[in-house]
C-alpha cells in the first residue's frame, strides 16, 4: 500500500506536489478546465493543514523553443488563484535563483506554481528522460513530494520519479485523485466481486493485446466489440467484407481464442455500411452474412442483448474501448446499448479505463452511471495491462 496525503504531517513542510494541469488551451485561453477542478481537493487539503505548497505539471509537448509561448502555465496559474480564491505566485522558470527565492518566501498555507516542467525537455529531453540532476534538483526544493497526476504516473519522469526518488524514504504519497484511481482500479482488477465481466473494444488488438492477456486471468467473460472484434472473427474463419483487421494478429487472435476457453464472447450481428460515413446506408445483419463491399461499423442489436444478458448478472464490470464508431450517431447504438446495460445495474462496481471509451461514455450522457470513470488514458491501459505504474511504484509505502 502506498502511502495518502493523509499520511504524511505536512504543518509547514515545503510540499512538492505533482498535478496534472496538462489542460487544453486555445490562442492562451483553457478550453476545460476539469483537470484544475479536479485537483483542488489535494491543493485544499494540503493548504488547510499548513503545507507551503510548490505546485508543477507539465503542459503538451515542449520540442521547440516557439513551443514555450502557448505551453506556458501562466493562464494556468491566474485560473488556480480565481478557483482557491488565493494568491497564487507563478514562478516562470523550472529552476534558478527566482524560483529558489520564492520558495524560501513561501509561508504555510501558501502556494506557489513554476512553469511547465517539459520545458526542461528543450534540453536533452531532462524531464521525459527522468535526468537524474534534474530529479535530485527538484526534490532539494522541498520537504515532501505529493503525486496527484494519475495521467503521467505510467511514464518515469523526473517530476514524478526523480523526485520521489530523491525526496527521502517515508517523505512521499499519492494525492486523492490518485488514491481514488488506485481505489477503483484496485478493486474491478485485484479482488473483484464475481462476476467480473470484461468488455473491450475499440480500433485496434494490437493497441490491447496486454489488456486481453491480462484480463483472460482476472475476467470471468470478456465481451468483444468495437473493429477488434473483426479480427477474432476472421481468426474464427468468418468472411469480414471490408472491415478493418490486423492480418498480422489474425495467429494471435486464434490462439487467444483457443486459451480463453469460452471466456471470450463475440458480437453475434454488426451494423455494416458500405463507406466509413455518417449519412452512408447502413443495416444490420448476421456476422454469418456480412458482404464482400462493407464493412462492420458497430455491433447490432441481438449482440447488444447478448451481451446485456452477461451484464446483468455482473458484480463488477471493467470498460475499455467503444463498441463502435460512436463519433457517428448511426453507429454509437452498440456504445449506447452497454452504456444502457452497465446503467441499469445495482450494486456492482462498474470501471471505465480507456479514454475514447471515457469520452464516450460522457458524451453519450452516462458519465454519472459509472462508479468511476478513469482519467488517466495511457495510464489506466497500463493499469489494466497489469503492468506496474513508475510513477506510482515510486512513492513511499505505508
Ligand atoms: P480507448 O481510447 O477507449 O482505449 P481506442 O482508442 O482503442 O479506445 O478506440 C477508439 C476508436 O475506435 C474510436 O475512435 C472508434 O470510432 C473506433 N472504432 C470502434 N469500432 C470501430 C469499427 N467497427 N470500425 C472502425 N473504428 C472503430
Ligand atoms: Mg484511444
Amino acid at each position: 500500500m502506498k502511502k495518502i496525503i493523509t499520511d504524511l504531517n505536512l504543518k509547514d513542510k515545503k510540499v512538492l506536489m505533482r498535478v496534472d494541469f496538462n489542460v487544453p488551451m486555445k490562442e492562451g485561453k483553457i478550453t476545460d478546465e476539469n483537470r484544475i477542478v479536479a485537483a483542488l481537493p489535494t491543493i485544499k487539503y494540503a493548504l488547510e493543514n499548513g503545507a507551503k505548497i510548490i505546485a508543477f505539471s507539465h503542459l503538451g509537448k515542449v520540442k521547440t523553443e516557439e513551443d514555450k509561448a502557448n505551453k506556458n502555465l501562466k493562464a494556468v496559474a491566474v485560473r488556480l488563484s480565481e478557483l482557491l480564491n488565493k494568491e497564487v505566485k507563478f514562478v516562470p522558470a523550472t529552476r534558478g535563483t527566482e524560483l529558489e527565492e520564492a520558495v524560501a518566501n513561501l509561508k504555510s498555507g501558501e502556494i506557489l506554481m513554476f512553469e511547465n516542467t517539459r520545458f526542461e525537455d528543450l534540453d536533452g529531453k531532462k524531464e521525459s528522460k527522468n535526468d537524474a540532476d534534474l530529479g535530485k534538483y527538484w526534490a532539494s526544493l522541498g520537504d515532501i513530494f505529493i503525486n496527484d497526476a494519475f495521467g503521467t504516473a505510467h511514464r518515469a519522469h523526473a517530476s514524478n520519479v526523480g523526485i520521489a526518488q530523491n525526496i527521502g524514504e517515508g517523505n512521499s504519497a499519492v494525492g486523492f485523485l490518485v488514491e481514488k484511481e488506485l481505489k477503483f482500479l484496485g478493486d474491478a482488477l485485484d479482488n473483484p466481486k464475481r462476476p467480473l465481466v470484461a468488455i473491450l473494444g475499440g480500433a485496434k488488438v494490437s493497441d490491447k493485446i496486454g489488456v486481453i492477456e491480462n484480463l483472460l486471468v482476472k475476467a470471468d467473460k470478456i465481451l468483444i466489440g468495437g473493429a477488434m472484434m473483426f479480427t477474432f472473427l476472421k481468426a474464427q474463419g468468418k468472411n469480414i467484407g471490408t472491415s478493418l483487421v490486423e492480418e498480422d494478429k489474425l495467429e494471435l487472435a486464434k490462439s487467444l481464442l483457443e486459451k480463453s476457453n469460452g471466456k471470450i464472447v463475440l458480437p453475434i450481428d454488426t451494423v455494416v455500411s458500405e463507406e466509413f460515413r455518417n449519412d452512408s446506408d447502413y443495416s444490420t445483419v448476421s456476422i454469418d452474412t456480412i458482404p464482400n463491399n462493407k464493412m462492420g461499423l458497430d455491433i447490432g442489436v441481438q449482440s447488444v442483448k447478448l451481451f446485456n444478458d452477461y451484464i446483468s448478472s455482473a458484480k463488477t464490470v471493467v470498460w475499455n474501448g467503444p463498441m463502435g464508431v460512436f463519433e457517428m450517431p448511426n453507429f454509437a447504438k452498440g456504445t449506447i446499448g452497454v452504456c444502457e446495460s452497465i446503467a441499469k445495474l445495482k450494486g456492482a462496481l462498474t470501471v471505465i479505463g480507456g479514454g475514447d471509451s471515457a469520452a464516450a461514455a460522457i458524451s453519450l450522457g452516462y458519465a454519472d452511471k459509472f462508479s468511476h470513470i478513469s482519467t488517466g488514458g495511457g495510464a489506466s491501459l497500463e493499469f489494466l495491462e497489469g503492468k506496474i505504474l513508475p510513477g506510482i511504484e515510486a512513492i513511499s509505502n505505508k
